[in-house]
């Protein structure tokens, strides 16, 4: 459990769901943990958890569509920790509505959380790991960035946008031989709170349950619901020197849904 001994972490939507279990995994294999997050309380719980299981980790308030508090955010870490190898883009929101009606206030909302929050992360930390010597940036997309879903197109926009920025980021990390690999991950559906949060009006577009367990059973092949560990372990691989050779590509963790 010291595949990440020695590095810093830092997770944007920490606090909850997916970027919760990324925290704590990455604090388990010996990383340092910074967990940024727009929910203080909830944030400082994932910190307590990290604490109590002998990791070392802090909370950081965190709008990630704020370039703001992205520099603040970084400035942070170094000055805590010493430097940062590992960015976690996790923060998201879904808000879905048919094209038809979909306000451009909200449409905006949706590509400013997802979209400008994974560029402005992914754009101050670039730096800090090349002056730290060695980093992975892992952007959370969605199977929802390699196919469609009707009333989710705003989201799948944002998620498709996530999976090429992260490919020409890549790209261009390499080309400057810059030692950051930059990598996506496609979680299928998974246990967390963000489906609690989606408008009901789904229900009325293709998504005839919100019961995540029957909505598993009846689209995901294996008929498996996933967890958050589902995911974390993948952005531990991502992170660790177990994926040395890897850039640029995108980790598809759906229990087969885009098989
Ligand atoms: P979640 O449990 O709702 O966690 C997301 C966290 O991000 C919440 O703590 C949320 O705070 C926070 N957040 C929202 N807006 C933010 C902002 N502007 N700045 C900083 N933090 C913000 O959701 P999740 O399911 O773990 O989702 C994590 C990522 O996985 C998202 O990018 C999501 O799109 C992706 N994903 C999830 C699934 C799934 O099935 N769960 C599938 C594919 C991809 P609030 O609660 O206060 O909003």
């Amino acid at each position: 459990m010291d595949k990440l001994a020695g590095k810093v972490a830092l997770v944007s939507g920490g606090a909850s769901g997916i970027g919760k279990a990324c925290a704590l995994r990455l604090a388990q294999e010996g990383a340092k943990v910074v967990v940024a997050d727009i929910d203080l309380a909830l944030g400082e719980q994932t910190v307590t958890s990290i604490v109590e299981g002998g990791g070392t980790a802090s909370f950081r308030t965190l709008d990630v569509t704020s370039e703001e508090q992205w520099q603040q955010c970084v400035a942070a870490t170094i000055a805590l920790y010493g430097g940062l190898n590992i960015l976690v883009n996790n923060a998201g929101i879904a808000v879905g509505g048919s094209i038809l009606t979909m306000s451009l206030e909200d449409w905006q909302r949706q590509q400013a959380v997802n979209l400008d929050g994974v560029f402005l992360g992914t754009k101050h930390s670039i730096p800090a790991m090349i002056d730290s010597g060695h980093g992975s940036v892992i952007n959370i997309s969605s199977v929802a960035g390699i196919k469609g879903s009707a009333h989710l197109a705003a989201y799948n926009a944002t998620k498709g946008g996530v999976r090429l920025f992260t490919k020409g980021v890549a790209r261009e990390c390499a080309a400057n031989r810059w030692p950051v690999r930059v990598n996506s991950v496609h979680p299928g559906v998974i246990e967390t709170p963000i489906w609690d949060k989606m408008n009901p009006e789904l229900l009325d577009a293709g998504m005839n349950t919100m019961d995540l367990e029957t909505m598993a059973e009846q689209a995901v092949p294996t008929g498996l619901l996933g967890k958050p560990l589902d995911i974390a372990n993948g952005v531990v691989f991502l992170a660790s020197d177990d994926s040395s050779y890897m850039t640029g590509t995108e980790l598809v963790i759906d229990g087969g849904l885009c098989a």
